[in-house]
């Protein structure tokens, strides 16, 4: 099969490789839609890599023996290679397994675990299924481009009372604009890039604020009758949107963070938490079990179009990366097959 990996500095290519094979209860899926997600920064910084992507949508084509798929089953590809044992697992909190695979140790190959690729291997019980009339473009929304956000906002009971703010509105960001839409709930952004903050008024965002505003807290207070707004996500993973929402937070409000971030965060416990009354989470998908309730967005949101802004074959990955790392987009989807 082919896969897509970087080369060097700005540079991508394919290269050719061993098909895998399913054993077990995993099964071989045909890749037909790759989202882009942050692989961009090693695309950037020049770190060679041979396996990149963790999301992806595709076909069942093959199985080892009977499990969950079969040949022809059209399926979201869930991310990592978790025990399905523990308990986190078996409540469909996978994601925060202890546990995950070994992968080559079990496969007996490195190949097989990308979604820069036209080929993946994946545990049946990850490998939920697309309803008919969905495309694998739109399904393959289910892994980062909805999920961070989804998870958040079942977790925090976004509902159409609330306002919310979104920093950071890149496709997680812009992900999280349409799951708050769905939900009806009003939006507040944050981003600096033009581009973003465009996108995010066509998605409804009601204002889109600039981080570099001195006065940003304060506009925010604003437009919430100086109260704050009742919910607030980070898509950014920057410490300097994560005290905003901590600051343009309500009292009794809830901050939940999202964008990856290993800096530390100052958090005054009395001013930011006790008095405040703040409930602080941290959130990196969504349980299993709503997958169901994810698709139904991606089936009935009105502006779920706009959240993927490029389709790319993936023979042209090195473009894809460029528009990826120039921030100018929404969701990428690279087509491994084209
Ligand atoms: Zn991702
Ligand atoms: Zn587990």
């Amino acid at each position: 099969m082919k896969k897509a990996v970087i080369l060097g500095e700005r540079k991508a290519g394919l290269v050719e490789v061993p098909d895998p094979v399913p054993k077990e209860d995993w099964a071989l899926v045909k890749i037909h839609a790759t989202p882009m997600c942050t692989e961009y920064k090693g695309f950037v910084a020049g770190r060679q890599s041979q396996f990149l992507g963790h999301e992806a949508a595709g076909e069942v084509v093959a199985v080892a023996q009977p499990c969950k798929v079969k040949p022809g089953d059209r399926v979201v590809v869930m991310p990592q290679y978790p025990c399905g044992k523990c308990e986190l697992c078996v409540a469909g909190d996978y994601i925060h397994c202890e546990h995950n695979y070994n992968f080559e140790k079990f496969t007996g190959s490195p190949e097989g675990r990308a979604t820069y690729a036209q080929y993946i291997l994946k545990p049946s019980w990850l490998l939920p299924a697309i309803p008919d009339g969905v495309s694998y473009e739109k399904a393959s929304l289910a892994v980062c481009g909805l999920g961070p956000s989804f998870g958040a906002f079942e977790t925090m009971g976004l509902s159409a009372f609330d306002t919310v703010l979104i920093t950071g509105l890149g496709p997680v960001g812009l992900g999280g604009v349409v799951n708050a839409r769905f939900r009806g709930a009003r939006v507040i952004g944050v981003d600096s890039v033009p581009y973003r903050a465009e996108r995010a008024k066509q998605m409804g965002a009601e204002e889109v604020l600039d981080p570099r505003d001195e006065n940003l807290v304060a506009r925010i207070r604003e437009l919430t009758d100086g109260r704050g707004v009742d919910c607030s996500l980070d898509c950014s993973g920057t410490v300097a949107a994560q005290r905003t929402c901590i600051e343009a937070t309500r009292r009794k409000g809830k901050v939940a963070f999202v964008g990856e971030c290993g800096q530390e965060l100052p958090i005054r416990v009395s001013p930011d938490l006790i008095r405040k009354g703040l409930t602080i989470i941290g959130s990196w998908h969504y349980n299993l079990n709503l997958f169901p309730k994810l698709m139904k967005v991606i089936q009935e949101s009105p502006i779920i179009d706009l959240l993927i802004s490029h389709v790319f074959p993936m023979s042209r990955v090195e473009e894809a990366f460029e528009v990826s790392a120039s921030h100018e987009c929404a969701k990428i989807i690279l087509k491994p097959w084209e």
